[in-house]
């Protein structure tokens, strides 16, 4: 099977979780089977490659595609965290969530002058890519692209990351 046709048969949609209005993707399937999960994290790398020396993934699910992909692609992984887990000096980026508000922090001292591929597994609104993207640009690096595993659409979230290269495994209305 494809990529995109593991995702859509692995992936479950659950109605007002975790607040109402919100259709919430859970991804833990793909996780789950070794095979799948192989395959997906292949296909997200794969227009990029070549192309980058660092992935970058935001806490706490993007880091299993950021991982895994980072490790088979032979980069470093810079874990983009929620505030307070690192120490300082942290640079800190603020963003609108589909539900809710968050930050994102990176350890400056690690990444500069690399090129970052950002990976996460749901593009909603944008807001988590941008503020990766801010984040990772303040610390001097330049972002390649996002890969993510699948794009809402209908959210308009490639706004939200304007000029920056994008790729979705599936995307949904
Ligand atoms: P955005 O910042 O693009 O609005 O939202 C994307 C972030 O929220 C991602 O980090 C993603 O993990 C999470 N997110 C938003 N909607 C969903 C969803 O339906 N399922 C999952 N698994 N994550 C979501």
């Amino acid at each position: 099977a494809s990529a995109a046709d593991l995702v859509r048969s692995l992936t479950t949609t659950t109605p007002d979780f975790p607040t109402p209005g919100i259709l919430f993707r859970d991804l833990s399937g793909v996780f789950a089977d070794g095979a799948a999960f192989r395959t997906v994290v292949a296909a997200m790398a794969e227009p990029f490659a070549g192309r980058f020396d660092a992935v970058a993934g935001a806490e706490a699910r993007g880091f299993l595609f950021a991982a895994a992909l980072a490790h088979s692609a032979g980069t470093g992984v810079l874990p983009l965290r929620k505030p307070g887990k690192l120490p300082p000096p942290v640079l800190t980026e603020e963003y609108d969530l589909e539900y809710g508000s968050a930050e994102l922090q990176l350890r400056t001292s690690v990444a500069s002058g690399l090129r970052v591929l950002l990976v996460d597994d749901v593009l909603a609104t944008g807001g988590t890519l941008a503020a990766a993207r801010r984040l990772l640009e303040k610390a001097g690096n330049v972002v390649v692209g996002a890969t993510v595993v699948i794009e809402l659409s209908g959210l308009g979230g490639r706004a939200a990351v304007e000029g920056l290269e994008v790729a979705a495994l599936v995307a949904e209305g």
